[in-house]
This record gives structure tokens, sequence and C-alpha cells, in this order.
């Protein structure tokens, strides 16, 4: 019998490759350090583009998705309390943003993987790779009752997020890693208030940038841009609210900011990371594990789904074709899209962030007079904001 694909770690990226593998008849087991609690309640992403949410439409994971999710087409950047919406969909035949939290993805991505008898080990620990990465490849765990276990496998999976083991356990110097610090922190809210609009917000203020971003009807995202290394001891409730308050203000408006109960509150240090090639022998790397990017223009998670669609159809067709052409392709393929999106959300921190050098914070504010008066840049925007490519 064919030895099975071992998936490590159980977010998008992880969850979409076993229901996928699951669906094209390959044998697969995916090894999870949390429970099952803890990654269906695990509040990260929250914006599903437009082709991720066809991607799921197309191998029949998006049933509650479709009926439970809000669709977003415009977005608003306000910039010294004025609105400028941008319609992105009208823009892009249509397309539209799904707001639907990453938490429900997971979940529902988990429940039809089970459905379909999928084999998945919550709570493991000390995850080992062995040696033979090339050529025989292995994976030894403690299971949840402190047995310990080894499988060998024809393919490594490393969907193990940005901090797991996968990653780390290829060999220094085989492959490159290409890492950027934006200079730039996050104050990222999670709050039990409902949304105070309708579309998400970019404000640029004088004293730095806030966002509001959706979730669901009652509860919100909120960013404020703060130092590097900024010590979250510094931000208690008041401040945060009075802080949003100020820099969401909209002149001569009645427009409010509605307040809840904070239920997550943590300092982001803004920075990008991509792993060349997203592979080392049958060990490939995908999601987090290969390449981080910041939350601004809402890319992580989709491409952890895009990963995971590429993989999986290499793997079958290597399974039932013998083929490695797509094996060979995965990182190539996958890198593409990776790199565009690093240099739009790159391009979006420049937009709406206060530079400490005056010189760029002009060059940002050009940047975005001119996205609001060309309509040739607003679609631009709008083809890359949604996912339509
Ligand atoms: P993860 O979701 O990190 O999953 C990895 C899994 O592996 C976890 O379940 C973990 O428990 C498990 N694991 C880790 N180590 C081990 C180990 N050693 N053994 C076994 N299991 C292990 N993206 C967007 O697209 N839109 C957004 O709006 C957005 N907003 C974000 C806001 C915030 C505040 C943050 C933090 C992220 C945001 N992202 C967003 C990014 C998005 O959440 C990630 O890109 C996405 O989670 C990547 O999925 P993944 O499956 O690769 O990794």
């Amino acid at each position: 019998t064919a030895l099975p694909v071992v998936i490590i770690g159980a977010g998008p990226a992880g969850l979409m490759v076993a229901n996928l593998l699951q669906r094209a008849d390959v044998p697969c087991v995916v090894l999870e350090r949390g429970t099952r609690e803890y990654i269906e309640t695990r509040p990260r992403a929250g914006m599903l583009e437009d082709r991720s949410a066809r991607m799921l439409e197309r191998h029949g994971l998006a049933d509650r998705m479709l009926t439970e999710s809000d669709t977003h087409t415009a977005c608003e950047f306000r910039i010294d309390g004025k609105a400028h919406e941008l319609n992105y969909s009208e823009l892009s035949d249509g397309k539209t943003h799904f707001v639907y939290p990453q938490q429900e993805v997971v979940t529902d991505l988990l429940r039809q993987y089970l459905d379909g008898g999928g084999d998945i080990r919550f709570e493991v620990s000390d995850v080992e790779l062995q040696d033979q990465l090339e050529e025989t490849p292995s994976v030894s765990w403690t299971s949840s009752d402190g047995t310990r276990e080894q499988l060998d496998c024809s393919f490594i999976a490393g969907c193990d997020g940005f901090h797991g083991v996968t990653r780390k356990s290829i060999p220094a110097g085989a492959v490159k890693e290409f890492t950027h610090q934006h200079g730039i922190g996050w104050l990222s809210i999670l709050a039990e208030a409902p949304p105070s609009t309708e579309k998400v917000i970019y404000a640029l203020h004088a004293d730095g940038f806030a966002g509001h971003m959706l979730r669901s009807s009652t509860v919100s995202r909120f960013y404020l841009q703060v130092p590097v290394g900024e010590d979250v001891d510094n931000w208690p409730d008041e401040k945060v609210w009075s802080e949003l308050h100020k820099r969401l203000a909209l002149r001569d408006s009645d427009w409010t900011l509605t307040e809840g109960k904070i239920i997550e509150k943590r300092v982001l240090d803004m920075r990008s990371h991509v792993v060349e090639p997203m592979r080392y022998g049958r060990l490939y790397l995908l999601g987090d594990a290969a390449h981080i990017i910041t939350p601004m223009g809402g890319k992580g998670m989709n491409l952890a789904l895009n990963d995971a669609e590429v993989f999986a159809d290499a793997i079958a067709s290597y399974y039932h074709h013998k083929s490695t052409t797509g094996l060979d392709d995965y990182s190539a393929v996958c890198l593409r899209r990776v790199w565009r999106a690093q240099e739009f959300s790159q391009w979006m921190v420049d937009l709406v962030h206060r530079n400490e050098q005056p010189f760029l914070s002009r060059l940002g504010h050009a940047r975005l007079q001119h996205l609001i008066q060309s309509r040739e840049a607003a679609a631009s925007f709008a083809h890359m904001y949604v996912g339509a490519n």
C-alpha cells in the first residue's frame, strides 16, 4: 500500500491539503499540537478573497461559508477626517470579499475532513522529522497519551505556521530566507463590539494609522499604528478607545465608533519572511511555515489556501500518474503569488502609515491621492485587493 502524506499543522493550509488529498484518494495523516477546541476558536484572519472563496466552492467546502459570510464590495480611506470610498467590486467585474473568520474556515474544513473519515491526531508534542528528508522521510511524535510514535511517509507537508518545527528541520544553508522588518508596530485589538461601519476603514491620521476591520455582527478587529516593540501594557482599554475615537473621527458627520469589551490585545511587529525554495527533498512548506506577510491587505490565509491547492494537485498527479511535474514546479508557482502579495502588502503599508521620514510620508500621501483620483490606479488596486487574479 502507498505510504501516506504526513501533514504537520491543522491551520487553513494543513486542513485544506487534508481535504483535497482525501478527495483525491491519497492517504494522509494530520498531526496538530493544539486541541480541537483551540484550533476551532483561534481568531486571526477574517477576509477570504474572491478566488479563495471560489476554491472552497469548487471543492464542495463552501456551504456554510456561503450562507453565513457577509460579502464586501468597498473599502474606505479616511484621510484626516474625510472619507473616500473605493468600490473595488465595481472595478473588478463584480468580485467580492467574503468576511468569514479564520476559525470558521478551520471549523468547516475540519468537520468535512472528519466526516470523510479523515485521520487527525490532536495534542501531539515533540514532532521530529527524521534526517532522510530527501529519500525516505519519516516523522515521529509523542501522542496525547504519552506514547512515542513513528510513521514512514511519502511526503511531509509542513503546515505548522511560522514558529513550527518543519522549516527549522531543513539543514542550514539549504534554502534561502528573505526577511524584511517594516519598521512599524501595530496594536491589534479584537473587541466584542458590533461594527461601526459597513466597509473596512483605513484611516490616516497625523498620529498614525488606525484600521477598523470587520469580523461578525458582534465582533470587530481594530489596528493602531504604534512604535516598534511597544509594550502592550502602555495601552489600557480606555487609551485604546480614546485613540481609536481620535484617529477614526470623521469631520462634519455624526458618525460614531461603538465600543465593546476588548477580548484580545497584542502588539504585532510588522515583518515579512519568505523561504526559497518552499521545499527540501520530500518536505514541502506551505502557508506561514514558508512565508509570512503583514496583515495589511489580508493576504496571509489566502496564500496558505493557494499553496494547499497547488500542493495537493501536485501530490495527486504523483500518486495517480507518477508525474513529478507539479511537485517540481510547486515552489516556483506558489512563490510568484507570494512575492506579488508581498509587494502589494508593502505598497499598502507605505500608503496608509505615517512615516517618521517626512519625505516618505509625502510620497505615501501622493500615492493615496493618485489612488483616489485615478480610475486606472483604483482598478489595479481593486484586482489585487479582492484577489481577482
Ligand atoms: P497557522 O494558521 O498558523 O496554522 C498552523 C498550525 O500548526 C496551528 O494549528 C498550530 O497549532 C500547528 N503547529 C505549530 N507548530 C506545530 C508543531 N510543532 N507540531 C504540530 N502542530 C504544530 N490573513 C488573511 O488572509 N487575512 C487577514 O485579514 C489576516 N489577518 C490577520 C490578523 C492577525 C492578527 C494575524 C496574526 C494574522 C492574520 N492573517 C490574515 C494571517 C493568517 O492568519 C495566516 O496567514 C494563516 O493562519 C496561515 O495559515 P497556516 O495554516 O499556514 O498556519
